[in-house]
């Protein structure tokens, strides 16, 4: 695919794509932007490094983004980078629209004024708002936008400048939206490494009151498949949903972790809910699979399991990152028992 610019390639989701890339593609050359907020971190690329180039740098410069593009001569931008953590936009919403609304129109704006052969925006589930539990209907990918949180909304802003910009001034663009991913190197403020964290630590797994809301999971690494299919089949203009059907509540999260580690169900604790706390998102990810072929590999409790496993055997990459976290949960309400 000749050279890939990969923003926010020092995350989590980024830095195994990055992974990913170089053993399916290694005769491609890939260029990592990344700002290195709290949540990057340039060891999620300790073995890759050699054979990437790393620019630090906001994928708001315009300036910056425009000369990283022409230096490299980049053909392809992977755009993963993003605030990306729910609790965090509420004490910090601004900075959410900064980055992921201005962040990425000025990244396509770059794009624009150079020119590329595609550019793929990584977003999520939470665009369209959420489901009720009880819900049958799934999201298509054409449910009308209804986001509740700041990170949603800006997501969401993010989405529709994408489009604008392949609409209006024809830049060769395509869209994954994805449900919520697991696995290793997740900054420990997401919620299967706090829990396994906290668990590690003898501490207790706080629970949202809303125990029983839902997510729908994906090993990082299918996600990373999918994001590859769409580049390698993907029709230009086309948004493709990236989804499983394995949907588990948190509690059930918290259960299969406290399980893996061999600890007591009583270090569930409950904790005020988070404001604006999504109920339950699902997808439909006919297209992607219909049309391209993908389908996720990693069954769902192994590809968990096996994650917990990891974070209790790689205390030397989580313990150092815990005090950089800006949020801890509760901080609006307080353990409530
Ligand atoms: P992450 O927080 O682990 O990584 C984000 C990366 O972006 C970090 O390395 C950070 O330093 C970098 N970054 C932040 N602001 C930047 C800026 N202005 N310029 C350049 N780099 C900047 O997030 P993640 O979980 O890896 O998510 C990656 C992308 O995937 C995000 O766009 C997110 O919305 C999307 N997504 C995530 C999930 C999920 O479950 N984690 C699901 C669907 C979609």
């Amino acid at each position: 695919m000749g050279t890939l610019m990969v923003t926010g390639g020092a995350g989590f989701i980024g830095s195994h794509f990055i992974r990913h890339w170089r053993g399916t593609h290694p005769g491609d050359r890939v260029i990592v932007v990344d700002a290195l907020t709290y949540a990057g971190n340039t060891a999620n690329l300790d073995d890759v490094w050699d054979d990437i180039v790393f620019e630090k740098a906001s994928i708001d410069d315009l300036a910056a983004m425009e000369r990283v593009l022409r230096t490299h001569h980049v053909d392809v931008i992977v755009n993963f980078a993003a605030e990306s953590h729910n609790s965090y936009a509420l004490l910090e919403p601004g900075q959410f629209f900064r980055t992921n609304v201005m962040g990425t129109q000025t990244l396509l704006e770059a794009a624009r004024r150079v020119g590329l052969a595609r550019f793929h925006h990584v977003s999520t589930c939470e665009v369209y708002g959420d489901l009720a539990l009880e819900a049958t209907e799934l999201f298509t990918e054409s449910t009308p936008y209804r986001p509740r949180t700041p990170y949603n909304a800006s997501k969401a802003g993010a989405d529709h400048a994408v489009r604008a910009y392949h609409h209006t001034f024809g830049l060769p663009i395509t869209i994954s939206n994805c449900a919520n991913n697991y696995g290793s190197h997740q900054f420990p403020e997401k919620v299967v490494p706090a829990f396994t964290t906290a668990a590690l630590d003898g501490k207790p797994l706080q629970l949202y009151a809303q125990t029983e809301n839902r997510r729908e999971w994906i090993h990082v690494v299918d996600h990373c498949r999918a994001i590859e299919a769409v580049l390698e089949r993907g029709e230009v203009g086309r948004t493709y949903h990236v989804g499983t059907g394995d949907e588990a509540s948190i509690e059930q999260i918290a259960d299969l972790v406290l399980d893996e580690l061999g600890l007591p169900a009583s270090m569930k604790t409950i904790v005020a809910d988070r404001p604006g706390h999504d109920r339950r998102y699902v997808l439909d990810w006919s297209t992607l699979r219909d049309e391209l072929g993908w389908r996720p590999r990693v069954p769902f409790e192994e590809g968990m399991r096996q994650t917990v496993r990891w974070y209790a055997e790689r205390r030397d990459w989580w313990e150092p990152l815990l005090d950089r976290a800006p949020v801890n949960e509760g901080d609006w309400g307080g353990v409530r028992e």
